[in-house]
């Protein structure tokens, strides 16, 4: 008997924790363009070159003064003395009892310290009339306001985000040095699978998991070389696993990998390198095996799929985001209130498919439908997993679940 019987099933947290904790980060950095940086992973701890905003600004459109004028009962009759637009400040500063106009992000004047909104004001001639009285400091951005010159902004590890592009622009870099992206071959296995755009023959399907997976796969700071499909033929499931090792950091292959007589993944796996986790304790997905070929890391998920799509949301995916630099943490959960009836027997942690919604005031969710694993049309409409334990029965609409939006895994 082969030693994959051994290696599983495994519990789902178990099988993450063992597999990412034995994943070293990628090596190598490189440095990108802002242009290029939404998605990539931070290879160092990047401060902010300037700090935001450089200089003292307004807050609003209105009229900056000193608020030592401001004494008594409003109103408050100030004579104008310039302007300052947002690149164009004033070249001089306010004496006693005189104002600027100023605008939305401009420069506020040397010796002023406050801005009262246009509404609150009145332009007379020569001067304005302040309707209102103001507190020292309103309206006004100091510098640094938003993040000091010499602040770390981005960490090492972080995923940069447009927001954090955004950020590093603001702050004055141009470029940032980034991790390195791992090298992903995807091959899919199955002697009835055709290529979409071809005539399926007897027995035949549309190989769809493939195509699922480089979607997926655009999502994270990869290289996708695609291997194409695969027979299910001993030989030729060596040749591919050995061609994507030499090619490739990491290694994602469907199908196969269960126990029928045309499965023959796992077993090259096993003759080639190491399997170290074979069989989950989850639904599905079930038939799921991770091991290395050499130094690449080795993804089998089943052919199944909506089990593809769940295996690699829930342990590939994890596992490739350490393998790109980062960590992928927690993915976002909350709780939910069922609409639908969930049978399930205990033994498997289970995802189901579901379309959650706030109404009411509530968080309700609902099942997309048959959830049979062959059943891509689950994922249509739905917008996050549904969570169920591995010691629950059966659920009755009205139970409380945890729900994982898709956002949030992919
Ligand atoms: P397997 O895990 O190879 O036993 O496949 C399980 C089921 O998934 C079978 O019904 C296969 O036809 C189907 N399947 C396998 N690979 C794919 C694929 N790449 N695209 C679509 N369906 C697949
Ligand atoms: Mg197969």
């Amino acid at each position: 008997m082969s030693s994959k019987y051994s290696i599983g099933p495994v519990d789902l947290n178990e099988a993450v924790e063992r597999i990412t904790a034995g994943i070293d980060p990628i090596e190598g950095t490189e440095v990108t363009g802002l242009a290029n940086a939404t998605g990539r992973i931070a290879a160092e701890d990047v401060s902010a070159l300037v700090s935001l905003p450089p200089f003292p600004s307004s807050a609003m459109d209105g009229y900056a003064l000193r608020s030592e004028d401001i004494q008594g009962n409003p109103p408050y009759e100030l004579k104008l003395v310039g302007q300052s637009l947002a690149g164009r400040p004033f070249d001089g500063s306010p004496g006693v009892g005189e104002a600027v106009r100023i605008f939305t992000g401009a420069a506020m004047p040397q010796g002023a310290d406050t801005v009262v909104i246009q509404e609150d004001c009145t332009a007379t001639g020569e001067g304005v009339r302040i309707n209102t009285r103001p507190n020292a400091g309103d309206n006004v951005r100091c510098e640094g306001h938003d993040v000091g010159r010499g602040e770390i902004i981005v960490r090492r590890g972080q995923p940069l985000t447009p927001f954090s592009v955004g950020w590093l622009a603001a702050s004055g870099h141009e470029s940032i040095a980034v991790s390195a992206r791992p090298r992903v071959a995807v091959f899919s296995t199955g002697d009835e699978l055709q290529e979409p755009g071809s005539a399926l023959g007897p027995g035949q399907i549309y190989e769809s998991n493939r195509h699922m997976l480089r979607g997926l796969l655009q999502q994270l700071p990869v290289e996708v070389t695609d291997l194409g499909r695969v027979a299910d033929d001993p030989d030729e499931t060596i040749d591919a696993l050995q061609q994507a090792a030499t090619q490739a950091d990491a290694m994602i292959t469907t199908g196969g990998v269960s126990v029928g007589d045309a499965d023959f993944v796992a077993d090259a796996v096993e003759s080639l390198g190491s399997l170290e986790v074979w069989r989950m304790n989850i639904k599905p997905g079930k038939p799921f095996a991770f091991g290395r070929v050499g130094s690449c890391l080795f993804f089998g998920l089943p052919g199944n799929p909506v089990s593809a799509a769940i295996t690699y949301l829930m342990i590939a995916r994890p596992a490739l985001v350490r393998l790109c630099g980062a960590e992928a943490g927690e993915a976002p959960s909350a709780l939910a209130r069922l609409t639908d009836p969930i049978s399930h027997k205990p033994g498997r942690e289970e995802f189901q498919r579901g379309r959650m919604r706030v109404s009411g005031g509530e968080t309700t969710v609902s099942v997309t439908g048959d959830q049979s694993s062959n059943r891509l049309a689950t994922f249509d409409k739905a917008n996050c997993l549904i969570r169920i334990p591995k010691q629950a029965g059966s659920l009755a609409p009205g139970a409380t679940v945890e729900v994982l939006p898709l956002f949030g895994l992919i």
